[in-house]
């Protein structure tokens, strides 16, 4: 990978962390608990604790995916940067401008899943 393209990467993560960071506080205030009495208009209160369920997850996702790119992001200038996981192969440039929180290449992906 050259210099550029690690730049480049160090900015697709971070603006990449951003974004996960203002998606987490809209499913913050979304995944709060349906409280009984909710006004909850067309929505059923079980439909309302779907939803709640399915953010929840979100929230998950998203929480992992941020430590994934801080953790990419403070070894950007090592060597093991964009290093598989797996396979300890590259994960390549492409794959990691598209997908920054991947910590393994495209093979492995395929064959773990992820
Ligand atoms: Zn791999």
């Amino acid at each position: 990978m050259t210099p550029e393209q690690k730049a480049e990467l160090k900015i697709t993560i971070e603006q990449r962390i951003v974004d996960i960071e203002v998606n987490i506080k809209s499913l913050e205030e979304t995944s709060k608990p349906v409280a009984p009495d909710n006004a909850l208009g067309r929505l059923t209160r079980m439909d309302a604790m779907q939803i709640q369920k399915m953010q929840e997850a979100n929230l998950q996702t998203a929480r992992s995916n941020i430590v994934k790119l801080q953790e990419g992001l403070s070894k950007i200038n090592e060597d093991s940067f964009g290093q598989c996981h797996y396979c300890k192969g590259m994960i390549g440039f492409e794959r990691l401008k598209a997908l920054p929180e991947s910590n393994m290449c495209i093979e492995c992906a395929e064959k773990y899943g992820g």
